[in-house]
């Protein structure tokens, strides 16, 4: 029988990584994990984290404008630019530190560098060889710039969190959670942002009026929000950076974000030479446990460019942890199911969501009953802004279950979590009528829609 170093190598330590180790480990797995950066991965490092610590930062502005109608007087602090990217940093240092005190917790052998697949057992990091019986690949993704004349000038996500000086003048290119998020999260901060986006409208897979109504509400913020656009080249003067569009106008700004899209990092992995399959975009292709074409080789999360959102990458750690260690802890095999995953766009106002959009509700139900609602939200009654919050369910007509909820509105996130229990548990429109609502929150709307407005 052939003797392995590890039952389990995981090779990343990011959001899938970081608990398919953990986990396997604590189920007395021999687990290893290597990470070449910043322990947590994208979510922690250039993710998730800090964009909402960044969000929070930018709502400020806000609060501090709407602070005058509930009496507050005096003039507004400034944002020291600094300081935020100071304690930023502080903070993901901590986490990072968490992060790797809660792998070697649960024993796991932490391996600094890169890994390439050397043959089916082995993985080596530099001149280090090391074998295993089982291999997660982890590695997630990273952004993909597309071929522009000046490409050489721009950033992207990885770098927006550390721009010095303070971009006063931001274009941002594209129109998927990336864009929409920094757009507004820097309009917040202070800059004049611009976004292009290349298409008729932003957020393409979202309901139809979820777009349309963000676009509107980001505009309302002051983000000046150009579709149908694109950039053509970008020359750097003494000036700044000269962007021309292809209708031929010219822009200028102190720094470009482009956020279009991320791909896998696959780089140096050895997937070639071991035959692994992938598409063409480079994804690992993976069956309903997460194995590769090798069936002890596993990939998770963003390398297999599914759903690119961290919980999924922890449900499909946990899918190949039951997979391997299942049995052996006596627990039925797991598997993951893409219905309600819930998301946030955290967009200023955030836009929250779960189940179909209505054309896909409609596409698989035929008949469905929408229900809507607009309103300025309570707090705008004093605070002189003119942002309005919207709310819409899809309803299965034939079996009354809601298969499609939207909210752009404070605090959309947190408030779908929630509804997303109860539609995932099935809910039907008649318990949301029959549910009490929480009175006075912007949330009571979704159990306070009677009437329909399409059906
Ligand atoms: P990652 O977290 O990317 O981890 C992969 C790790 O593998 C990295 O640390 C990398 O260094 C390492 N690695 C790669 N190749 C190798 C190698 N050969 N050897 C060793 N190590 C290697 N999702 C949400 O759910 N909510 C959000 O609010 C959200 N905001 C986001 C904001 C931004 C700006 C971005 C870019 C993403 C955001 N996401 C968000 C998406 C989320 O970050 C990803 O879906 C998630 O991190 C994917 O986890 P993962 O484990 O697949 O990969
Ligand atoms: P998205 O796929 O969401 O959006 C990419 C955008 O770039 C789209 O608008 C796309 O347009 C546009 N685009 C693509 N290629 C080009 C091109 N060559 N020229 C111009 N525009 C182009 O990717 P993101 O980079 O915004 O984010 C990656 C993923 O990370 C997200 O899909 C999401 O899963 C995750 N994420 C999650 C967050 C959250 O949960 N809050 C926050 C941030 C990221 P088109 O639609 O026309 O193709």
């Amino acid at each position: 029988m052939t003797v392995f170093d590890f039952d389990l190598l995981v090779i990343g330590g990011g959001s899938g990584g970081v608990r398919a180790a953990r986990m396997a480990a604590q189920r007395g797995a021999k687990v290893a994990l290597i990470e070449a950066q910043a322990m947590g991965g994208t979510c922690v490092n250039v993710g998730c984290i800090p964009k909402k610590l960044y969000s929070y930062a930018a709502h400020f502005a806000e609060s501090f404008e709407a602070s005058h109608g509930f009496g507050w007087v005096g003039t507004a602090p400034v944002l020291d630019w600094s300081a935020l990217k100071a304690n930023r940093a502080r903070e993901i240092t901590r986490l990072n530190g968490i992060y790797l005190q809660l792998l070697k917790g649960a024993g796991v052998q932490v391996i600094e560098g890169w890994a390439t697949l050397v043959d089916a057992h082995t993985v080596a990091v530099g001149a280090q060889r090391l074998t295993a019986k089982n291999i997660l690949i982890a590695t997630g993704g990273q952004p993909s710039v597309p071929e522009i004349a000046g490409r050489e000038h721009v950033i992207t996500s990885n770098e927006i969190f550390d721009i010095d000086p303070f971009p006063k003048r931001l274009l941002v290119v594209g129109g998927g959670y990336i864009a929409c998020e920094f757009a507004s999260i820097f309009k917040g901060l202070g800059a004049s942002v611009t976004q292009l986006y290349r298409g008729a409208q932003v957020l393409r897979g979202f309901d139809e009026e979820i777009r349309h109504f963000i676009a509107a509400e980001m505009r309302k913020a002051g983000v000046d929000l150009r579709l149908n656009a694109d950039v053509a080249s970008i020359v750097k003067t003494a000036r700044g950076l000269q962007v021309t569009l292809q209708d031929g106008s010219s822009l200028e700004f102190d720094a470009v974000l482009y956020a279009t899209g991320r791909v896998p990092l696959i780089e140096g992995l050895g997937l070639e030479a071991l035959g692994i399959a992938q598409k063409p975009d480079g994804a690992i292709l993976v069956n309903d446990n997460y194995q590769t074409s090798l069936p002890h080789i596993y990939a998770v999360g963003d390398v297999t460019a599914r759903v690119q959102l961290t919980p999924v990458a922890l449900g499909e750690a946990m899918v190949v942890v039951d997979h391997l260690l299942g049995a052996a802890a006596g627990k039925a095999p797991r598997s993951m199911s893409y219905d309600f995953i819930p998301t946030a766009v955290f967009t200023h106002p955030n836009i929250g969501t779960v189940g179909l959009t209505e054309a896909q509700a409609r596409e698989r139900f035929g008949a469905v009953r929408v229900f809507k609602s607009e309103f300025k939200a309570l707090k705008h009654t004093l605070s002189g802004s003119s942002e309005r919050t919207f709310m819409k369910l899809l309803v299965d007509a034939a079996s009354d279950r809601v298969v499609g909820l939207h909210m752009v509105g404070a605090e959309a996130g947190e408030i779908v979590q929630g509804f997303a229990v109860a539609m995932k548990a099935g809910a039907t429109k008649a318990v949301f009528d029959s549910t009490i609502g929480i009175h006075p929150t912007a949330a009571e709307e979704f159990v306070t829609m009677r009437e329909p407005v399409k059906a």
